[in-house]
């Protein structure tokens, strides 16, 4: 059958979607090259906000009423559970984020509707690749027992699980000959990894280490991986910035200088409300750690506005601690109550055109901070693995340096140009809040 999945969300859930994909590939279907073509459709859901729950569910809608056999899989399935058919009547399967390796099965056993909501990851979903890239993801941990006030994410995804070291070794392994030159490892909050479960065994015991130990030896076990050019990772907790991981960073350059830290809000009094167990000073003390070993170390995070009571202060103190932070991207987010969460027992109190207002503040400070932070690097030469022709001019090559920014530059008419995967030396000649633009070194 020919097949098309459209991924909503995090890169969770991308990464989920390619499983489902080389799952379905090795059950013998095909990939549609367009809807049209597909006869069946499956929509990846996100449920983290109420926005993105909406444009799945509404996406699915349409498709239901294409007449294709459509399955919605992710997030919101496992939130809606069995209302999933009362918001979609026409809905053939929906399977949560758990249960995606039984995805081949229901499309074969062909008895609709279904609903599967399961709790065991199965490892072929989690070992399942589309084989062709030179990135890919690698799912390190699965679920969250972080319940921050706001999220939803640990009552969609269960517990957190720590797979195995040396499957997740065998597996970047395969991937690597298989032409693989950057991986990207994905959890909630990666560098837990082995602190709830043994990281060695998959066993249920805590592993003696704890945040020392567990990730820092994976890094070193995956750099051993002859052939993988670069390692990234994401999301963080500051409380995982070790030194052991900085230690990490110094010892592997194949490690990207690189680190999504989502903070959330800069007000101590907020970020205990959200049960984020940092303070503002712990946080911005993880990042002074990180730019001391290296001040270009690039830092991305998450901010939400609009939070549950957060007065005129408290969003000053997120501006400011962003611009300490010297952050060079953020992703904003305005407060979406999702049900049965801590904060969404209480009044979301900020009007939503304070909340628009908020982010458009945070967004126009993200520009010029941006843009900052990248005219810094005019003049030096970088690393940057080269992606394929740019978006948005076909003229120009784009690729991304070790901080993960995106690099574009001209390959001159004539000149071949370079493989994707391969790494080459460019001088930056511009800067621009999101690129920056260079001429080979
Ligand atoms: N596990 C990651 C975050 C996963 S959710 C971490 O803790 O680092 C991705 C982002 O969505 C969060 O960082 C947060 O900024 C945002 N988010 C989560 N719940 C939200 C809500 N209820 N309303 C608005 N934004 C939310
Ligand atoms: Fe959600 Fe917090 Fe877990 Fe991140 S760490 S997924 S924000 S509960």
């Amino acid at each position: 059958m020919k097949f098309l999945v459209h991924t909503y969300g995090c890169q969770m859930n991308v990464r989920d979607s390619e499983a489902v994909e080389a799952m379905l590939v090795a059950a013998g279907h095909e990939k549609a090259a367009s809807e049209a073509e597909a006869e069946l459709v499956i929509v990846n859901s996100c449920t983290v906000r109420q926005k993105a729950e909406e444009k799945a569910v509404g996406k699915t809608g349409n498709l239901c009423a294409a007449g294709k056999l459509t399955g919605l899989m992710g997030c919101a399935v496992k939130r809606l559970g069995e209302d999933v058919f009362k918001r979609l009547p026409r809905l053939d399967f929906a399977v949560g984020p758990r249960a995606i390796g039984l995805i081949p099965k229901i499309v074969a056993d062909g008895c609709f509707p279904r609903l599967e909501l399961g709790e065991e990851m199965m490892s072929e979903a989690l070992a399942s690749h589309v084989e062709g890239g030179v990135q890919a993801f690698v799912t390190i941990l699965v679920g969250c027992d972080n319940r921050c006030s706001y999220c939803i994410v640990p009552d969609v995804r269960g517990h957190e699980y720590s797979r195995p070291a040396r499957e997740i070794v065998a597996e970047v392994r395969s991937l690597v000959a298989h032409g693989v030159k950057e991986v990207c490892l994905l959890g909630q909050s990666v560098l837990r990894y082995g602190v709830r479960n043994a990281a060695w065994d998959g066993s249920d015991a805590p592993s003696p280490g704890g945040y020392a130990e567990a990730f820092p030896r994976l890094l070193e076990a995956l750099a051993a991986i002859d052939g993988l050019r670069r390692i990234r990772f994401t999301s963080a907790h500051p409380k995982g910035c070790t030194d052991e991981l900085v230690r990490a960073y110094r010892e592997f350059p194949q490690i990207c200088r690189h680190l999504h830290l989502p903070v959330q809000s800069g007000s101590d009094r907020i970020l205990a409300d959200m049960g984020r167990h940092y303070t503002r000073a712990e946080y911005l003390a993880a990042v002074a750690k990180l730019r001391e070993f290296d001040a270009e170390f690039a830092l991305t995070t998450d901010v939400i506005v609009g939070y549950p009571g957060e007065t005129e202060e408290d969003f000053e103190a997120t501006r400011s601690l962003m611009d300490e932070a010297g952050f060079d991207n953020s992703f904003i987010f305005k407060y979406s109550p999702r049900p049965g969460t801590r904060s969404a027992a209480r009044p979301d109190d900020v009007p939503m055109a304070e909340k628009e207002r908020r982010d458009q503040v945070l967004l126009a400070d993200q520009e010029r901070r941006g843009l900052e932070r990248n005219s810094l690097l005019v003049g030096t030469v970088r690393e940057v693995m080269a992606e394929g022709p740019s978006k948005r001019n076909k003229a120009r090559w784009s690729g991304r340096d070790g901080g993960n920014r995106i690099v574009v530059w001209e390959v001159p008419p004539g000149e071949v140009p370079p493989r994707a995967g391969s790494i080459v030396r460019l001088r930056i000649t511009e800067a621009h809040a999101q690129t920056l633009v260079a001429v080979p070194a």
